[in-house]
């Protein structure tokens, strides 16, 4: 079978390691990624063995500035792929997709745009098989993704009443120096947030408030999470053997130390993942607690992360796949080391 060629445009915190996670599976390949300066990470890049592209033609005078080799403008990228994955950060991706619509070309936005640029947005474990119909696809954010990962397999086996979720945000990326606050605390006023919407994109019919929070980490968010269960004869071994066998979910117990976003990224560095990501939601089992009939649990998200194997297998849903989910997953998962 032919490699999918895929073209990446921002090659930021989540386009490398797009970039990365396509370069393990064995039905795709990176045809080149776009940058807009000469930096440290353009130099990774082609290290890498990537090909480099200017972000837009303007940005040529850049690289030639710093002697730098690069294979031409986004436009001749354009003429080499069969996908481009826009990793821009949000907002610019609604102008990059007018461009590709134009030449016929299969896009996927990040959460960072809104639903309605492209009218379809994907979660590997709940709309694989309708990605395979679409030629436009935005995989949701990385706090979305975290709920949805969660909840999805409860709504799907004991049904759902009710979520009520307060995430606690980081806010900035450990990359970024620009942002805040520093020693503040902000609420978001509006409730819900952003986040229970956004789910209600992919899990239509799903009942969820949600209220945010950003407070001063880069590492990871925390959700509080509470969910009304329609029955109260489900205990709650029956949900974390549920949450165990479903692909991307991880334990983690306060009894082996780890009782804070700080050791989860610890343990990942001590697993050697690359980067210290975790690709997986983090749960503390022993926060796990049934309560009458509603379900009260924290979960950690690794914000650079957790979208990536959801990334991949958006690629593979949108490029011609005959399998299911499951064996996207696997797939996906097998070979980034998940
Ligand atoms: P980033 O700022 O780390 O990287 C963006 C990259 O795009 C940079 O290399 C930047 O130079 C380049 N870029 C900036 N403006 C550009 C332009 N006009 N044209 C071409 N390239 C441009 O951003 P990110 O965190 O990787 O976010 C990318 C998208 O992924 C956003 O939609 C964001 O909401 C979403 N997302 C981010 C996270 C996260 O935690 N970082 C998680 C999930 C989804």
């Amino acid at each position: 079978m032919a490699m999918i060629r895929v073209g990446i445009n921002g090659y930021g915190t989540i386009g490398k390691r797009v970039a990365d996670a396509i370069k393990l599976q064995s039905d795709m390949k990176v045809e080149g990624v776009t940058k807009r300066n000469p930096d440290f990470e353009a130099r990774l890049a082609i290290k890498k063995g990537f090909d480099v592209y200017a972000g837009e033609e303007e940005y040529v005078k850049n690289f030639d500035f710093a002697d730098m080799q690069i294979k031409g403008t986004i436009d001749d990228l354009l003429e080499r792929v069969d996908i481009m994955v826009e990793c821009t950060p949000g907002g610019v991706g609604a102008r990059s997709i007018e461009k590709y619509r134009k030449k016929n070309i299969k896009t996927i936005l990040q959460g960072g745009e809104k639903h309605e640029t492209c009218g379809f947005s994907f979660n590997s474990f709940v709309n694989f098989e309708e990605a395979k119909t679409k030629k436009y696809a935005r995989v949701v954010s990385c706090n979305t993704t975290g709920l949805i990962r969660t909840l999805y397999p409860l709504y799907r086996v004991f049904g759902i009443e009710r979520v009520i979720a307060t995430l606690i945000r980081r806010s900035a990326d450990p990359r970024d120096s620009r942002s805040g606050p520093i020693n503040a605390v902000e609420p978001v006023l509006a409730v819900p947030s952003h986040h229970g919407p956004d789910l209600q994109t992919v899990i239509k019919d799903i009942y969820i408030q949600t209220m945010a929070v950003k407070v001063p980490t880069t590492i990871m968010h925390l959700h509080c999470i509470a969910v009304d269960l329609p029955e109260s004869t489900v205990d709650v071994h029956q949900i974390l053997r549920l949450w165990d066998n479903t692909p991307r979910i991880k334990f983690v117990r306060g009894k082996d130390k780890i009782v804070s976003s700080a050791q989860v990224m610890e343990l990942a560095r001590d697993l050697n993942r690359s980067r210290g990501d975790f690709n997986e939601i983090i749960v503390w089992e022993d926060g796990t607690h049934l309560v009458g009939r509603t379900l009260f649990y924290y979960q950690a998200v690794h914000q650079e992360s957790d979208v990536i194997p959801e990334i991949v297998d958006c690629i593979r849903a949108m490029s011609g796949f005959k399998g299911d989910f499951t064996e996207s997953v696997a797939i996906t998962d097998k070979a980034m080391g998940i």
